[in-house]
Order: C-alpha cells, then sequence, then structure tokens
C-alpha cells in the first residue's frame, strides 16, 4: 500500500509540475523599458475567427492593421516581431513562444469583436497581468481619441496569448464587425490606418512618454469624417 501512495503521489506531482511548465515561472514587467513589440494578427488560414457581411473575414482585418502597426513602430524605431505576416494558420502556443522568446518586449494581439446583436459597438482591450494594465489602459484611452468612438471599456481575460506571456500582453478588440457601422470601417484602409496609428501612439508613449509620437495621424485623421458619416450620406469608396 504505502508503494501505491507514493506511486500515486508521483504521479499526482508529476501532472501538477507539466500543469505549471505551461504558465510563466517568473513574468517581467518591461511595461516601460521594452525594446521590442510583438505584433499578433489574430486568427489566420483555417480559422477566420469572426465572418460577417459587413465587415468580412476578421483575418483579413487583423493583418492589414497588424501590418500597419508594425511599420508605424518601426518607423517609431521600435523593434518588431510579426506573429504571422501572411494569411497562414499559427496556434496559440506557437504565438506565445514567439512572444516569450523575445528580449525585453511586450505582446500586442489585434482583434475584431462579434456578437449576435448587431447593435453592439465599442472597443475594447484585454489583458491578464497587473504589469499588463497600464499598456491596455493607454492603447484603449488612444482608441477613444478616434471620432464617434464608443469605450466598452479595459477588462482582464483570461486568453491564452495573455495568460501565458511572459511579458506585458494586452488584446485590442478594434470594433464589431457585426455592427454595420463598425463592420464597414474595417473594411476601410484608411480607417485601419487609423486605428494602427492610435495603437502605435499608445506603444510608443507607454515606452517614451507622451509627445513623442511622430506617426501619419494628421492624413489619417484628415480623411476621417468622410468615412465615419453613422447617419449621413454613405461613405466614399476607397479603391
Ligand atoms: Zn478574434
Amino acid at each position: 500500500m504505502p508503494r501505491l501512495i507514493s506511486r500515486a503521489l508521483a504521479i499526482g506531482l508529476l501532472s501538477l509540475l507539466a500543469a505549471c511548465a505551461t504558465a510563466p515561472k517568473v513574468t517581467k514587467n518591461t511595461s516601460k523599458t521594452f525594446s521590442t513589440v510583438v505584433v499578433d494578427a489574430g486568427h489566420g488560414g483555417k480559422d477566420n475567427g469572426a465572418y460577417r457581411r459587413f465587415g468580412g473575414a476578421e483575418k483579413i482585418a487583423t493583418l492589414d492593421v497588424a501590418q500597419r502597426l508594425n511599420r508605424k513602430l518601426r518607423e517609431s524605431e521600435l523593434k518588431t516581431v510579426m506573429t504571422r505576416s501572411s494569411d497562414v494558420f499559427i496556434s496559440l502556443d506557437e504565438r506565445v513562444a514567439i512572444e516569450n522568446s523575445q528580449k525585453d518586449a511586450i505582446f500586442v494581439s489585434i482583434h475584431f469583436n462579434d456578437s449576435r446583436r448587431r447593435g453592439i459597438h465599442g472597443f475594447e482591450t484585454y489583458y491578464h497581468s497587473g504589469d499588463s494594465f497600464d499598456l491596455a489602459n493607454q492603447i484603449q484611452a488612444k482608441l477613444m481619441t478616434i471620432p464617434h468612438s464608443a469605450n466598452r471599456g479595459v477588462h482582464t481575460a483570461n486568453f491564452r496569448v495573455l495568460r501565458l506571456a511572459y511579458y506585458p500582453a494586452v488584446l485590442v478588440e478594434c470594433g464589431f464587425l457585426s455592427n454595420r457601422s463598425e463592420g464597414g470601417q474595417a473594411r476601410d484602409w484608411e480607417y485601419r490606418e487609423l486605428l494602427a496609428d492610435r495603437i502605435a501612439e499608445a506603444i510608443v508613449e507607454q515606452r517614451y512618454g507622451p509627445g513623442v509620437y511622430r506617426g501619419s495621424t494628421q492624413v489619417a485623421a484628415q480623411s476621417q469624417p468622410a468615412s465615419t458619416g453613422s447617419d449621413a450620406a454613405p461613405a466614399p469608396a476607397h479603391h
């Protein structure tokens, strides 16, 4: 009997260790010292993410915003790593591994939202560790400077890419594809440029302080009124 018990204990301990191995042992607060931004375009390949008539496939919009964000961060002299730069499937664990293999990074995951209720709209930013809260707040605040934006708040979430991250990690929901207005905007490259610009501004200010970011905010902001008219004339098509 004692042998059986000790064996059961050993197996129990082993499985406990295996469970622990998937969670970060120590998290590192690089929220004000990071040198690299891991830019994660949600979904991809066989995983479309949300798919709605107004907004199209989420994986297309996330990749475009992520690529624009990547370029803006590089122009701001931050190092970047993209988890994907084309329409390919990357597992959540691979995304975490890419992040955790960097030196002094933060992780920013780009998504669009979906709801069965078409009226729901607005931005949400998610985080898991307390070290990620400032970054999440900063991004949400900058998104709120976009005209007609709705604030659905900063929230904690147990998403795998956030929970297993060694560094500060946030997930940004850039509006609802299921909403006529936000779904339409998600298809507009000028609006996606604006989203990327505000997220880049938040990241650069998080690292270097206010007023440092030199993005294409002006150009993007000027194009904004034409593409947000909610009940005015239909937005012009961009080719
Ligand atoms: Zn998503």
